[in-house]
């Protein structure tokens, strides 16, 4: 396949509100299930095993307008949970048997609330992650929750997964851990070959469709890529922090890349990104997925941080880790956890001088201008004067 296919089926796959990949797969096999998740992190490994196709829920973007979804919440609310409600109105999510709200935000906490009372013949479950310092009251806890979920999920599915099905999915998730650190390793390297609209495609694709299909697609796309080589620009290398639960509209991404800026490391579509290193397939799988969590090296908003100079720290470590020349906050109107730590961040970074620029998107903003022309100031700044 060439670059364009593998694009343009990616393509398809985010555009299409009616989940008809995840349809297709329901109908293919008989007593399938679809479990819906919303950011950041939720363990994949544990619906997959269980019988359930995993399905990311992440609002409908600029592509569905917000009518229903508006009269649930307050104007100094986020936008989504105001269109995640409008695709579950519009019966678009009718496809679920359980969706799992993480412990992302509080936000996300109260939308578990109104699933439960919507839409009643649904498993709502709250995933109340470990944010402790003690990672052994952590790992017990998160152990504890993750067999609660296997056990109803089990019920609903009637699959109750024995620990080879959990390896098995834990294996098919590691293969598709993989092959993103493969495309972000390569977008690190050659920005140029690899754009990031095309990436935050696959990524978004990965969230709707089964994993095997992701890692093929994936695979394909790499090869393409090797196989079109593109020409190399003048353009500033930078990184962007705080999309991490609502996306940015794809209009975005693009006014950035094309502002004359390779975005070389982001945080967009986090969760498939959670855990930095592979779960081990081989003994307890409950405990492995629950070690992993727990031991992970992941630094974000949205995860406990024990040392009170780390945030300060981290972006310089990013910075250094992608080689960028600056950052980009681009952060979700209203986003508590991303706004809380932005300060913390900036002022981490400015204190080693690294150029710093933000702003504010609503999954649904349709003006691009203003972050073109922002964006393309900051690339110049950068390559003129390093971003003073
Ligand atoms: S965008 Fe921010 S505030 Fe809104 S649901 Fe996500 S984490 Fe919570």
């Amino acid at each position: 396949m060439t670059r364009t296919e593998v694009v343009d089926w990616a393509r398809n796959q985010y555009e299409d509100l009616d989940f008809t990949a995840a349809r297709r797969w329901l109908a293919e096999g008989p007593g399938r299930k679809a479990g819906g998740y919303l950011p950041v992190y939720a363990p994949r490994e544990v619906l997959h095993a269980s019988g359930f196709l995993p399905v990311g829920i992440y609002g409908a973007g600029d592509m569905l307008e917000t009518i229903r979804g508006d009269a649930f919440y307050q104007s100094y609310i986020c936008h989504l949970p105001r269109s995640v409600i409008e695709l579950a109105q519009s019966g678009r999510l009718d496809l679920l048997s359980a969706v799992l709200f993480p412990s992302t935000c509080d936000v996300i906490r109260n939308l578990s609330g109104m699933w439960k009372l919507l839409y009643p013949d649904v498993y709502v479950r709250y995933i109340d992650v470990p944010q402790v310092p003690d990672p052994a009251s952590a790992l017990e806890f998160w152990e504890g929750e993750l067999r609660r979920l296997l056990h109803d999920l089990g019920q609903i599915s009637g699959r109750v997964p024995s620990d080879q099905d959990l390896r098995g999915s834990i294996a098919l998730y590691n293969e598709m851990r993989k092959v993103i650190r493969d495309l972000y390793r390569l977008r690190r390297e050659r920005p140029w070959d690899l754009p990031t609209e095309e990436l935050y495609l696959l990524l978004r694709a990965g969230e709707v469709t089964p994993p095997e299909e992701f890692v093929l697609q994936a695979r394909r796309y790499l090869a393409a890529v090797e196989a079109d080589p593109r020409r190399r620009r003048d353009n500033s290398r930078v990184i962007v922090v705080g999309a991490f639960c609502e996306q940015p509209p794809l209009g975005l991404i693009k006014s950035i890349e094309r502002s004359g800026c390779y975005i070389v490391d982001d945080d967009f579509v986090l969760g498939n990104r959670f855990l930095v290193r592979d779960v081990p397939a081989e003994g307890d799988p409950v405990r492995a997925l629950a070690r992993a969590f727990v031991e992970n090296e992941l630094r974000t908003a949205v995860r406990y941080e024990g040392d009170p100079d780390g945030k300060k720290r981290l972006m310089g470590e990013q910075v250094a880790a992608a080689s960028a020349d600056g950052i980009i906050f681009a952060t979700p109107s209203f986003c508590d956890p991303a706004l809380l730590d932005q300060p913390m961040l900036r002022g981490g970074a400015e204190r080693e001088g690294i150029p710093c620029i933000a702003f504010k998107y609503a999954e649904n903003t349709g003006q691009f201008q203003q972050y073109r022309e922002q964006a393309g100031t900051f690339s110049d700044s950068i390559k003129l004067w390093g971003g003073t």
